[in-house]
């Protein structure tokens, strides 16, 4: 069938061509090709709506938050609030279980301190799993540094898929927290995170979700979950870099230390002795990334006019489509098979290195990762030097992984 009827079939429900309208940067060549972006996971590319609101917040709005009492400042914090609200309703929270932060990195390094200091101490242990990205590695491993306390990891399968059985039997009486990702930035597994946080909490432990992969491509709801925080990054999001969020349930929020010190985190401060603000302004010491906190609600209410259902449909078929085009050039294999995945492929070629690989997609228009994507455990686990990752989003098309494969094939016979 041909690639262009093909592509309609699959897309009745979405107007792939309508949205890729709304991004003006999928229409820049790149060494003379029209761009074709699969490096999705990394960072996702700005509708329209979210760079006019940008603009927009400069042109009308720019004044700090919470302190003044004149009519730009006054402006500035309703819709900062109003996008802590539009964020709490997106996820079926409460506005005062959402902390902006800079992204998924700060917020699970607030957790990492803040909880940390609260509840963990010597012999203790934190569980994450050999899938995580180094953000959720790094600030546990500090963590149980300062403590004294232990880190335990579920090992995976080959597939890219979470032993469950290993990971009941790490669970006991010295956990304090498990931390996992709700999908994998390089397998594109979805875990099964339902199962995890029950069991964990029939132990009573709580359960941290790094929803960084999770957020772009589904539907996530914090209470039918019942997990404990959840975190994301707005630039992953179609919003602009620099904000993220913690969610965190009151429950915790409310017993745990502020992370920073500063202004906007106290209630009231003399020089012997300060107090400190409920949550969340208790965890936004600073003036904040104002912009991009009010900018973010854009960018979700614009996910939501398109529909996390017709996202997930549309990229579910991408990732379908390229995979059996993939599986069928020799030599290849795709690092992480898991049942339920994301629009995420990795993969390694024979007896090629995965970044000249990237070099010469990139010299025809095709921008891809290459490397350990952040999780090197993972990657020395499968005993690789790294993967070509292609990450998909919504606006993508079949007709681009078509060019994808006719470039890849090139790329391979140029190097062999
Ligand atoms: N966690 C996962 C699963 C990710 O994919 C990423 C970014 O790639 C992060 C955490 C870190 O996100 P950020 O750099 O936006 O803080």
């Amino acid at each position: 069938m041909d690639i262009a009827v093909k592509s309609k079939e699959l897309n009745k429900e979405l107007d792939v061509e309508a949205i890729r309208k709304d991004f003006p940067i999928l229409h820049t060549k790149v060494h003379g090709q029209p761009i074709v972006y699969f490096d999705n996971a990394a960072t996702s590319q700005k509708p329209l709506v979210v760079l006019d609101a940008i603009q927009e917040y400069y042109k009308e709005t720019n004044s700090n938050v919470h302190r003044g009492i004149h009519y730009l400042s006054n402006k500035a914090t309703n819709e900062f609030e109003a996008s802590r609200k539009t964020i709490a309703a997106h996820l079926n929270a409460s506005h005062e279980e959402i902390i902006f932060t800079r992204g998924t990195t700060e917020a699970i390094n607030l957790v990492a301190f803040s909880y940390g200091e609260a509840f963990v101490k010597s012999g203790d242990e934190i569980i994450i799993s050999h899938m995580e990205h180094h953000s959720n590695i790094v600030p546990w491993q500090m963590l149980c540094e300062r403590k004294n306390a232990t880190l335990k990891v579920i090992p995976i399968t080959h597939e890219g898929e979470l032993k469950i059985e290993e990971y009941k039997k790490l669970l006991s009486a010295k956990t304090k927290l498990v931390a996992v990702n709700h999908v994998s930035n390089t397998l594109g597994t979805i875990n099964p995170v339902r199962e995890i946080i029950e069991l964990a909490h029939a132990k009573n432990i709580p359960v941290l979700l790094d929803g960084a992969q999770a957020v772009p491509h589904m539907k996530v709801d914090v209470k039918k979950l019942d997990v404990d925080f959840y975190c994301f990054s707005g630039h992953k999001l179609f919003g602009p870099t620099g904000i993220g969020v913690l969610y965190g349930k009151s429950k915790w929020l409310n017993q745990m230390p502020p992370y920073q010190g500063g202004g906007e985190m106290i209630k009231q401060v003399t020089l012997e002795k300060t107090t400190y603000n409920d949550a969340p302004l208790r965890f936004e010491a600073g003036t904040p990334n104002i912009e991009a906190s009010i900018v973010l609600a854009n960018a979700i209410d614009y996910v939501n006019e398109i529909g996390l259902d017709k996202i997930a449909k549309h990229e579910n078929d991408l990732l379908l489509y390229a995979t059996e085009k993939l599986e069928k050039i020799q030599g290849l294999k795709i690092i992480g098979t898991a049942k339920h995945k994301t629009s995420v492929i990795s993969f390694v070629i024979d007896g090629l290195h995965p970044s000249d690989i990237g070099i010469l997609l990139d010299k025809q228009g095709v921008a891809v990762r290459t490397g350990h994507h952040c999780t090197q455990p993972l990657i020395d686990f499968y005993k690789i030097p790294g993967t070509v990752r292609a990450s998909f989003a919504f606006y993508n098309t079949f007709e681009e992984i078509d060019i994808f494969v006719r470039a890849l094939n090139k790329a391979i016979s140029m190097l062999k």
